[in-house]
């Protein structure tokens, strides 16, 4: 269990411009890196095209994690958005967490985007902190 995450303000940039030009869609993506500290994000298309699930398309996500392994970094965390919230781990999120890593939730709407971080495992989500640096 991780209870911290640490990104840079220019992946927070990255994430929020991806999920506002999918909006209100929901979409998706990889977060890798080591330890606590994300190196790239990595973006994957949402295959359900739904506002309010998403389902990562699988070539996509074998590459990134191909990509990810090549590069020696780790899977540290899954983000996807909530274009009309909420700002928490939904249960369906819970019930369907097929990795043990942090997901980070962009909810928000009208340009207004926020990222939290939760740490799901055991039908569980607890709150991680993001530590947005320079
Ligand atoms: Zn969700």
């Amino acid at each position: 269990m991780k209870t911290q995450l640490v990104l840079t303000r220019t992946h927070v940039q990255e994430i929020i411009k991806h999920v506002d030009i999918h909006a209100p869609l929901e979409s998706c993506g990889l977060l890798a890196g080591k330890n606590d500290r994300v190196e790239k994000v990595l973006f994957v298309q949402n295959q359900a095209q739904s506002p309010v699930r998403f389902v990562m398309e699988p070539y996509e996500q074998l590459r990134a994690f191909e990509w990810i392994e090549s590069n020696g970094l780790d899977l540290l965390g899954i983000f996807h958005s909530h274009p009309a919230g909420p700002e928490t781990a939904s249960p369906t999120d819970i019930a369907e967490a097929a990795y043990a890593v942090v997901h980070v939730i962009c909810s928000g709407k009208d340009g207004n985007w926020k990222l939290r971080g939760f740490w799901i495992g055991n039908g569980e989500a607890v709150e991680t902190a993001l530590e947005i640096v320079e």
